[in-house]
C-alpha cells in the first residue's frame, strides 16, 4: 500500500516538474535583476553622496571667493578712509571740504559716491562725486543708520553702516566711517564715505575661479536682501526678504532667524521653481550680514551619475527582455510540448490514447480502486478488411470502433488503440457477468459498423478479459492484467464469431506447462518424476486379470499429476519419447523383478512404444539389454505399437517385428480403428494382439454406435481368423463388457474394471502369490 502511494506521488510530482523548473528560472532571473538594480542603486546613492559632498565643498570654495572679494573691496575702501582720517588729524572741516573736493575731482583713489566730515553735532560738510557740496546737517536730520555709524565711530571704532536708502541720492547706500583722532587720542570728528551697492553686485555677477557662476544673495540680519546675483532664482524680482519668500517654510525661516542671531552658518531646503533646493547661509562677519547661496545650476549632476542611471535603466530593460524571452520560450515549449504529448500519448488515427497513455491511466485508476477488468479486443481477420476494402476503408472501421468505445466507456474508465486493430479497455467492474454484458453490447454495436460504412465484410470481434483478483502495486497489476487478458484473447481467436474469453488460470497453467516441458523433461526423468501406473487387462471369459498396460504419469514436484496426453505429443515431436519409452520398459521390468522376488506370479505387461523407437537401428538390442538387466523373460513384456506406424512402412515394420518376435517379445497393435484403419494392415502385420480403440465403445451418437458395433464385430471375427488376440479398450460399463464378450472379443480394458493405478495397489488388488496357488492345488 505504501509502495502504491509512493508511486502515485512520484508520478504526480514528476508532472509539474517542468513548470517548477520554469518558475525557478523566472524567480532567479527576477532576483538577480532586483539585486543588480539594488546594488547599482546603492552605488548611485553613495556616488551621489560623495558627489554632493565634493560639490558642496566646491560650492563653499566658490562662496568663499565671493566673500573674500567683498571683504577685500570693503577693506580697500576702509583703508582709503583711514588714510583720510589720518590726514584730517588737527584739521578743520573747511580743510576737509577742500581736500574732498580735490579728491572727488580727481576720482582717483576711490569710488565713493560721497565723502563727508562729521562731528558730534552732525554733518559738517560732504562732497558728492559730482562735486556737489552739502554742509551743516544736524545729527538728528541724518538717516538713523548713518547716525548709528557716526556715533559708533565717535567712540573711536571703524565700522560700516547697515544698508540704507538715501533720499537725496535716491539709492541704497552703505557708509564707512573712520574716527579722526587728536594727538592725545581723543576723537575730534569722523570721516565717512558712502558707496552704492552696484560694486558688490558686480562681484556676484563675476564668475568665480572654481565655479562658472554661483547664485549669491547678500542679506542683513533680518533676511532683508541687500544685493543678489543677477536674475537669480534664489531672489526673484520683487522679493524683499529672503526668508519670507514663497518657497521658504515659515518654521524654517523662524529657526533660520534664530540661528542667524547666534551668527551660525546654516542651511535649509526651500522650494525653488517646483524643486527642493538646499540653501546655505554663511555669516559675513560684519553687521550680522549673511551670504546665501545654492546650487541652482546642476544639483550635483555628474557624468557618473547619469552613466549609472543609464546602466540601471539598461539592466532593467535587459531583465525585462530576459523575462520576455523566457516567457516566449516557455510559450513556444508549451506548444511543442503539447504537440509532443499528442504524439507521445495519443493515437494519431483515432485520437484515442495510445498504449503507453492507457497503461499510465490504468495504473492511476487502479491505484484508487481495484474493482476493474481489463479487456483486449481485436477485429477478426482485419488484414482481409485491409486487403479487400483498402486502407482508407479499414481506417474508417477503426475510427468507428474507437468512436463506439468512446461512447460506451464510462467515467473512471479508459481505453486505447494499440497497434493496428488491437484495442484495450479498462472497465470499472468486479463482476464477470457485468463485464460480459458490456463487452457483448460493444460487440453487437460493432456489428453495425459494416452496414454504416456500407462495407461488405463483417466486423467480428474477439476479446480476452481479466479481472483484478489480487492486490499488488498498480504497475504490477496492469502488467499482470494485460498478460492475462492477452492470453485469454489468444484462446478466443479460434471461433468465427464474436467471442469474449475470460482468463482461466488452469488453462494458463497448462500452457505454461507446455512451454516449460522442454526445459524440465530431462531433469524430470533424472528425478524420477515419470512414474509407472498400471491398468488391468481382463479375460472376458472368466473375469481374470491376465495382463496390464503400463501407462506413464508425470508427478510434478508440486505433486500435481500430469496425464500423458499433455506431454507425449510434445515428446514425440522433440524426440524425447524414445528415451521415456525405454525408461518405462525399465520401470516395468524393475517392477516385475520386484514382484518375482517377492514371490508373486508375474503377468504380461504391455508397454507403449513410440514410433521413434522403430527408426533406431539399435532398438532391439537396447530393449533386450534393459530386460536382461533385470533377468526378465522377454515373454512378460508386450510391446504396443500404433496402428498409424504400421501403415507408414509395413515392410520395414515387419522386419523389426520379426526381430522382436525372435527375441521372444509379444506384439500388440494399439488403437486399431482410430485412424484410417485398414483391414489390410491387420492382415499384413505380424502382431499377436490387436487393441480396438476406445472410441468404438465411447461413441455416444446411437446410429454411429450401432455402426461401430457392427464394424467391431467384423474386425473381431477377422482377427480371430488371423489368430490374433483381441482386446477392447474403453470398457466403461457392464453393457460394454457384455457386448464385447458377445462378439467374441477375448479381453477387456477400461474403467469398468479399473483406471490406471500405482503398481503397489495393482499388486494388492490383482496379483496372487505363487505360494497361494500351490496351497490351493494341494
Ligand atoms: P492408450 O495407449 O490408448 O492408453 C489407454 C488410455 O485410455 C489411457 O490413457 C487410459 O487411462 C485410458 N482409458 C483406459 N480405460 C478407459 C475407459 O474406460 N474410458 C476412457 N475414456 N479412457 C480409458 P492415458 O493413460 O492418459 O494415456 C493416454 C495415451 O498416452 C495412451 O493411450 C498412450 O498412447 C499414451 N501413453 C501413455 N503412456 C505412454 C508411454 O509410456 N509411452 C508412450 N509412447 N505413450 C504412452
Ligand atoms: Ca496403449
Ligand atoms: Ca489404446
Amino acid at each position: 500500500m505504501a509502495l502504491l502511494k509512493r508511486n502515485k506521488a512520484e508520478k504526480r510530482a514528476s508532472r509539474p516538474r517542468m513548470h517548477q523548473r520554469f518558475l525557478q528560472i523566472t524567480l532567479s532571473t527576477v532576483l538577480i535583476g532586483i539585486s543588480l538594480i539594488v546594488v547599482s542603486c546603492m552605488g548611485i546613492a553613495s556616488i551621489q553622496q560623495a558627489n554632493r559632498k565634493s560639490y558642496n565643498t566646491q560650492l563653499q570654495t566658490s562662496m568663499n571667493e565671493y566673500w573674500l572679494e567683498m571683504r577685500n573691496r570693503m577693506g580697500t575702501d576702509r583703508e582709503a578712509l583711514q588714510i583720510m582720517a589720518e590726514y584730517m588729524q588737527g584739521k578743520s572741516s573747511e580743510e576737509f571740504r577742500d581736500f574732498a573736493m580735490d579728491l572727488q575731482d580727481a576720482r582717483q583713489d576711490n569710488s565713493f559716491l560721497r565723502m563727508g566730515y562729521y562731528t558730534r553735532t552732525g554733518m559738517q560738510s560732504r562732497v558728492r562725486a559730482d562735486g556737489t557740496l552739502e554742509e551743516n546737517i544736524p545729527m538728528e536730520a541724518l538717516e538713523p543708520e548713518v547716525q548709528q555709524l557716526i556715533n559708533y565711530a565717535l567712540q573711536g571704532k571703524k565700522s560700516a553702516s547697515q544698508v540704507y536708502y538715501d533720499e537725496g541720492m535716491q539709492q541704497q547706500l552703505i557708509m564707512y566711517a573712520a574716527p579722526v583722532q587728536a594727538a592725545n587720542g581723543s576723537v575730534t570728528g569722523v570721516v565717512a564715505a558712502s558707496k552704492d551697492l552696484s560694486a558688490f553686485q558686480k562681484i556676484f555677477t563675476q564668475p568665480s575661479v572654481s565655479q562658472s557662476k554661483l547664485d549669491v544673495v547678500w542679506v542683513d540680519q533680518s533676511g532683508r536682501i541687500i544685493a543678489a546675483s543677477e536674475s537669480t532664482p534664489l531672489a526673484p524680482q520683487g522679493t524683499e526678504n529672503f526668508l519670507s519668500q514663497a518657497g521658504v517654510d515659515e518654521q524654517v525661516a523662524q529657526s533660520a532667524l534664530q540661528q542667524m542671531e547666534n551668527n551660525e552658518a546654516l542651511h535649509f531646503t526651500i522650494q525653488l521653481e517646483g524643486k527642493e533646493q538646499t540653501v546655505y547661509m554663511q555669516p559675513f562677519g560684519m553687521n550680522g550680514w549673511y551670504l546665501c547661496y545654492a546650487d541652482t545650476i546642476n544639483s550635483g549632476k555628474s557624468p557618473i551619475y547619469s552613466i549609472l542611471i543609464t546602466s540601471n535603466v539598461l539592466s532593467g530593460m535587459i531583465i525585462l527582455l530576459c523575462l520576455g524571452l523566457l516567457y516566449y520560450v516557455r510559450w513556444a515549449m508549451w506548444g511543442s510540448n503539447k504537440e509532443l504529448m499528442k504524439l507521445a500519448y495519443y493515437d494519431r488515427l483515432t485520437g484515442t490514447y495510445n498504449f503507453e497513455k492507457f497503461t499510465q491511466c490504468a495504473e492511476d485508476l487502479l491505484a484508487e480502486d481495484s474493482n476493474y477488468a481489463l479487456i483486449t479486443m481485436n477485429i477478426r481477420q482485419f488484414q482481409y478488411i485491409n486487403e479487400i476494402l483498402g486502407k482508407a476503408q479499414a481506417d474508417q472501421v477503426l475510427k468507428k470502433l474507437a468512436a463506439l468505445l468512446r461512447q460506451m466507456i464510462g467515467e473512471k474508465e479508459c481505453f486505447c488503440r494499440s497497434n493496428a486493430d488491437q484495442f484495450y479497455l479498462l472497465l470499472h467492474s468486479s463482476q464477470e457477468e457485468q463485464v460480459r454484458a458490456r463487452v457483448e453490447a460493444i460487440m453487437e454495436q460493432a456489428g453495425t459498423i459494416a452496414q454504416e460504412l456500407n462495407v461488405s465484410y463483417p466486423v467480428i470481434l474477439y476479446a480476452g478479459a481479466a479481472m483484478v483478483q489480487e492486490s499488488a502495486p498498480p504497475e504490477e497489476l496492469v502488467r499482470d492484467l494485460l498478460h492475462k487478458a492477452e492470453f485469454a484473447q489468444k484462446h478466443a481467436v479460434k471461433k468465427y464469431q464474436n467471442v469474449l474469453a475470460f482468463y482461466d488460470r488452469a488453462m494458463h497453467r497448462k500452457e505454461n506447462f507446455q512451454n516449460s516441458i522442454e526445459s524440465s523433461m530431462q531433469s524430470a526423468l533424472a528425478k524420477q518424476e515419470f512414474q509407472l501406473f498400471l491398468q488391468p487387462k481382463v479375460r472376458l471369459e472368466n473375469g481374470q486379470v491376465e495382463g496390464a498396460e503400463a501407462l506413464v504419469r508425470w508427478i510434478r514436484p508440486d505433486e500435481t499429476l500430469v496425464y500423458p496426453n499433455e506431454f507425449i505429443p510434445a515428446f514425440e515431436k522433440n524426440g524425447f519419447c524414445a528415451r521415456l519409452d525405454l525408461y518405462m520398459v525399465d520401470r516395468t521390468c524393475r517392477q516385475l523383478r520386484e514382484w518375482m522376488d517377492a514371490g508373486y506370479e508375474p503377468i504380461c505387461i504391455s508397454v507403449n512404444q513410440s514410433r521413434l523407437l522403430f527408426y533406431q537401428s539399435d532398438y532391439v538390442e537396447r530393449l533386450c539389454a534393459v530386460m536382461d538387466r533385470y533377468h526378465i523373460p522377454h515373454g512378460y513384456i508386450q510391446l504396443e505399437i500404433l496402428e498409424g506406424l504400421a501403415i507408414e512402412n509395413i515392410e520395414q515394420m515387419n522386419k523389426t517385428l520379426a526381430q522382436l518376435h525372435e527375441k521372444g517379445f509379444r506384439l500388440s497393435l494399439d488403437d486399431f480403428g482410430s485412424g484410417y484403419s485398414s483391414l489390410n494392415v491387420l492382415a499384413g502385420i505380424q502382431v499377436d494382439e490387436v487393441k480396438f480403440d476406445k472410441d468404438f465403445l465411447l461413441e455416444s451418437a446411437p446410429d454411429k454406435k450401432e455402426k461401430n458395433k457392427l464394424a467391431l464385430k467384423n474386425v473381431v471375427k477377422l482377427a480371430k481368423d488371423l489368430q490374433i488376440t483381441t482386446v477392447a479398450e474403453g470398457v466403461e460399463v457392464q453393457q460394454d463388457e457384455e457386448f464385447v464378450h458377445s462378439i467374441g472379443c477375448e479381453y477387456g480394458q477400461g474403467f469398468f474394471y479399473s483406471c490406471p493405478i500405482p503398481p503397489e495397489e495393482f499388486a494388492q488388488r490383482y496379483l496372487k502369490k505363487a505360494s497361494d496357488r500351490s496351497q490351493k492345488s494341494e
